[in-house]
């Protein structure tokens, strides 16, 4: 058996590694995607069912993999506070019985905790603490993967022949497979245009900013689900030492998820003025001081329910639609692709990321307002 897999992020490099460790005959071709070389969120403390299996398993297998790649401190764990409004209690309740399970300690804080806080709290909201949340350095993972891979650096593109789809690089190769994997972000959706597939998949840009905030600690998550914005680690030796250094003021990140449909272009990689403005007025009503330092912008890609999809199209294999969680829960998704390639059966978690939920739907619509990994 001979598979392709094109796009080698997050996901596609899981798929192609854990096709390898099978003894299978896999080609990755990939253009090289910079991740930052700091940690992104990797949370157990999802709203979905499946994606607290999924986000469970993935962290297994950061565990395992860069224990067999060698790959040092690439996960780390860090307390993390939610604040919600009252409204939403009974649906915490809920979910921290399903955390609890997984080994997430939740507790919420009291008044006199709360002074103590970082950040301001007000009179209808609930702050509660999260242990362990995790952080992975992706960027670390990735180059190790592709390291193991010798994944073909270069833009890959799909032609429709008699017997199938086939895979064409800009050199003029043509590579052809009993399968072929799909996992290009925010590209899949171009990529599967010129071989008529339509999937129910929109890129839109995501941002995230470094700024400097007024708080005495810098070594937690927090989830603002009221104002709908995150704040976590920056946790570049550089920054460490500055944050090290400076009693109250500290380099932390932030961004808020939800920008509108746009489709991939290099070009766009600039941060825009309305996100540096809107996480900064964010962040106002939690902190006394906020200044905006750099930021980041790249694409993602989502869904009509935000959830990925797996979809299988004669030799092709989709997987894409991660939004804002695909360090979250990628590497479980892509555990599942590896499994169809190799004719297992997928057991109940993994089926509800098959694009059959979505039946007829083709287009996305209206863009979901909250991500799924956000409450
Ligand atoms: C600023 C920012 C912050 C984020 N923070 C978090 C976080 O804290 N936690 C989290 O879980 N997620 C986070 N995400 C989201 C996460 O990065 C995505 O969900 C994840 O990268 C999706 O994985 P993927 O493999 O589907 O796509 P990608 O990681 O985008 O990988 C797609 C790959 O395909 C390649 N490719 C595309 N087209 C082609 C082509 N034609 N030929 C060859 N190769 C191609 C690309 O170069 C890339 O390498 C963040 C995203 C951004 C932008």
């Amino acid at each position: 058996m001979r598979i392709i897999v094109i796009g080698c992020g997050v996901v596609g490099s899981f798929v192609g590694y854990f096709l390898k460790k099978h003894g299978i005959d896999v080609t990755c071709i990939s253009r090289w995607k910079k991740f930052p070389h700091v940690s992104l969120i990797q949370s157990i403390m999802q709203k979905f069912e499946e994606d607290i299996e999924m986000a469970h398993r993935s962290r297994i297998i950061y565990e395992e993999v860069s224990r067999e790649l060698n790959v040092d401190q690439c996960i780390s764990r860090v307390h993390s506070y939610t604040i919600i409004s009252y409204k939403s209690l009974d649906k915490v309740n809920y979910l921290s019985e399903l955390w609890r399970r997984y080994g997430i300690s939740i507790r919420f804080v009291d008044e006199k905790d709360l002074k103590k806080m970082s950040f301001k709290v007000y009179d209808n909201e609930l702050v509660f603490e999260g242990y362990p949340d995790y952080l992975v350095r992706i960027d670390k993972i990735v180059r190790s993967l592709w390291r193991e891979l010798n994944v073909i650096r270069g833009e890959a593109r799909l032609r429709l022949r008699d017997n199938g789809v086939v895979v064409t690089t800009e050199r003029g190769n043509i590579f052809t497979g009993d399968y072929i994997v799909v996992a290009c972000g925010a590209y899949t959706r171009s990529l599967l245009r010129d071989v008529n597939v339509k999937l129910p998949l929109v890129p839109y840009k995501c941002q995230a900013g470094l700024f400097v905030l007024k708080t005495d600690r810098s070594d937690y998550i927090l989830y603002d689900y009221v104002n709908r914005v995150y704040v976590r680690p920056a946790d570049n030796v550089m920054i460490n030492l500055v944050n090290r250094a400076s009693p109250r003021r500290k380099f932390m990140i932030s961004g808020n998820g939800n920008s509108p449909p746009l489709e991939p272009d290099e070009k766009e990689k600039s941060v825009d003025d309305y996100f540096k403005r809107e996480v900064t007025e964010r962040l106002r009503r939690r902190y006394d001081y906020v200044k905006y330092v750099t930021g980041r912008a790249d694409f993602c890609d989502t869904t009509p329910d935000a959830r990925p999809l797996i979809a299988v199209i004669g030799n092709l294999v989709v997987v894409s639609g991660f939004n804002g969680y695909g360090v979250e829960i990628g590497p479980a998704v892509a555990k599942a692709v590896a499994k169809i390639v190799l004719g297992d059966k997928l057991d109940e978690y993994e089926k509800r990321y098959l694009s059959s939920r979505f039946g007829e739907i083709k287009d996305v619509g209206k863009l979901p307002e909250v991500e799924a990994h956000e409450l």
